[in-house]
């Protein structure tokens, strides 16, 4: 089968004929189609991923941790540590169960580190969650009077806390500006084009300059998810990608 121009050969591709992606450098990303694309994808989700038939996306484990408890920051701190290396539905389960015993740092604090490990299991690296969950909550109530800070820089102090987990909790429990770059956002817009980069960090750091503010929060949702379903880290669905056109398929040997 003849191999769409812009994917390197390899044996056992079968992505179908599809038209060049259009070079999009000189004029920079469309991102308003960029994002409607994405936004109708998710609504689709039946055409665009192979693995999954079951009707529509749901949100992030965290973003529906968010609504659920109502935007309460340590909520959203404690899911957003739980849910990193670790599967939504994993994320949703663990949240639930520890959020049912510590609804704050407070009660956190009153729970051994191997009781916060069984509550939070099979999330990855629950013992090391555990710990850091448990540290946290010391620091939230001896310096913050068992509040979860509202600024990045405080944020970042905490233990386990990167830049992903600060940005998600001062987009989902603040309101705030914040700009959250993961694995799956960082490896598309490496493919894109839109950035040239090595972490998701330097990702950020560059899509802050590139993508208008309105994208920052919802467009986060949309990539992940794009990346967990169809934009694969091997071998993409590059034949059912609906931002295919915009795409210069940077680093891709192998696509389906
Ligand atoms: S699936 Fe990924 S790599 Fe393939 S065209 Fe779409 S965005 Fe580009």
């Amino acid at each position: 089968m003849k191999k769409p121009s812009g994917t390197r050969g390899t044996a056992g591709s079968t992505t179908p004929p599809r038209p060049a992606p259009r070079n999009k450098s000189k004029q920079g990303p469309d991102w308003e189609k960029i994002f409607r694309s994405l936004k109708a994808w998710r609504k689709e989700p039946q055409k665009a991923d192979a693995g999954n038939q079951s009707g529509a996306f749901g949100p992030p484990s965290v973003s529906t941790v968010a609504e659920v408890f109502n935007q309460d920051p340590w909520a959203v701190l404690a899911s957003t540590i739980i849910s990193l290396r670790t599967k939504d539905e994993v994320t949703m389960l663990s949240s639930r169960a520890l959020l049912k015993k510590a609804p704050g740092p407070r009660q956190l604090l009153a729970l051994d580190e191997k009781s916060i490990a069984k509550l939070i299991y099979p999330a990855g690296f629950y013992r090391t969650k555990a710990a850091n969950l448990k540290k946290i909550a010391a620091i939230l109530m001896d310096k913050y009077d068992g509040k979860v800070p509202s600024d990045m820089e405080t944020l970042l102090a905490l233990p386990g806390v990167g830049r992903k987990t600060a940005n998600l909790v001062l987009t989902e429990a603040f309101n705030k500006e914040g700009l959250c770059v993961d694995i799956h956002v960082h490896r598309i817009s490496n493919r894109n084009g839109w950035v040239t980069t090595k972490t998701p960090e330097e990702t950020e750091m560059c899509l802050r300059a590139l993508l208008p503010k309105k994208y920052w929060k919802p467009i986060n949702p949309l990539l992940v998810l794009y990346g967990q379903k169809l934009c694969r880290p091997v071998s993409p669905y590059c034949s059912r990608c609906v931002i295919y056109d915009q795409c210069g398929k940077r680093g891709v040997d192998t696509s389906r």
